[in-house]
């Protein structure tokens, strides 16, 4: 009788690590698949004077990143077909830059409400808004945009 109970204590300690040990591994694979999913955004290639950020998210890229590859959080915008849409979506007066490299994460890209973008450069304020025919077409896209608060 004594004999069961310890033995029966003892698998249940093995079973409890077991336990935690399959827990540990899926919250790790959890979290790989997690990254894994997320694409990131382009790093700018230059900090010199071509440096624009995207209205709307406020991703920081150069003028030939946004003219070749476009905005990766508003794909909508489709500055890579034409040009003259990166004039129109992004701005070379902006304030700052923070990197980020896992939005859901920081405390820091939440508070500057970055928490739904991909990990890249961001500009931590923009002035201009976006036009109107761009903001409707946000509104199309059923796209939160967020203007800024002052102008
Ligand atoms: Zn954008």
């Amino acid at each position: 009788m004594k004999y069961e109970t310890v033995t029966c204590s003892i698998n249940k300690s093995i079973v409890r690590k077991l336990n935690q040990i399959n827990r540990e591994q899926n919250h790790l694979k959890e979290r790989e698949s997690e990254m894994g999913s997320v694409q990131p955004a382009q790093i700018p290639t230059s900090f010199g004077h071509e440096l624009r950020a995207c209205l709307r998210c406020r991703l920081v890229k150069t003028y030939d990143q946004f003219r070749e590859s476009g905005c990766e959080n508003c794909p909508f915008f489709k500055m890579e077909e034409d040009f003259d849409r990166v004039a129109d979506c992004t701005t070379p007066n902006f304030n700052g830059i923070i990197s980020v490299t896992d939005p859901t994460r920081s405390w820091a890209a939440k508070w500057l409400r970055l928490g739904r973008f991909v990990p890249g450069v961001y500009t931590l304020a923009v002035s201009e808004v976006l036009s109107e025919d761009l903001r409707n077409l946000c509104e199309d896209e059923q796209v939160q945009y967020v203007p800024p608060k002052r102008v």
